[in-house]
């Protein structure tokens, strides 16, 4: 039985068509019961569009700006986590 937060982790392949038949059969039969899941696959398959429409159009420069940002950042984390000298 697919659990809600089974269902979290698979969203975004089921959304994308990546699931196999088997699998996706299991996430739509937990989405007819499962309203929470219902507005969570909604929500993210509202999100997954308005991405594509995105990258379809010319990126946005604040967009983009905004993942130099977070791979800045991660890189940072990486950096600050793990500090050995060479
Ligand atoms: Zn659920």
């Amino acid at each position: 039985m697919l659990m809600c937060r089974d269902l979290a982790e698979i969203a975004s392949d089921y959304i994308d068509g990546e699931l196999n038949r088997r699998q996706s059969l299991t996430v739509k039969m937990h989405l007819m019961m499962c309203k929470d899941c219902r507005t969570f696959i909604g929500n993210l398959r509202a999100s997954s569009n308005l991405l594509s429409v995105h990258s379809a159009s010319r990126p946005d420069e604040q967009f983009l700006r905004q993942i130099d940002e977070r791979v800045a950042e991660a890189l940072n984390n990486r950096g600050t986590k793990g500090s050995e000298p060479d």
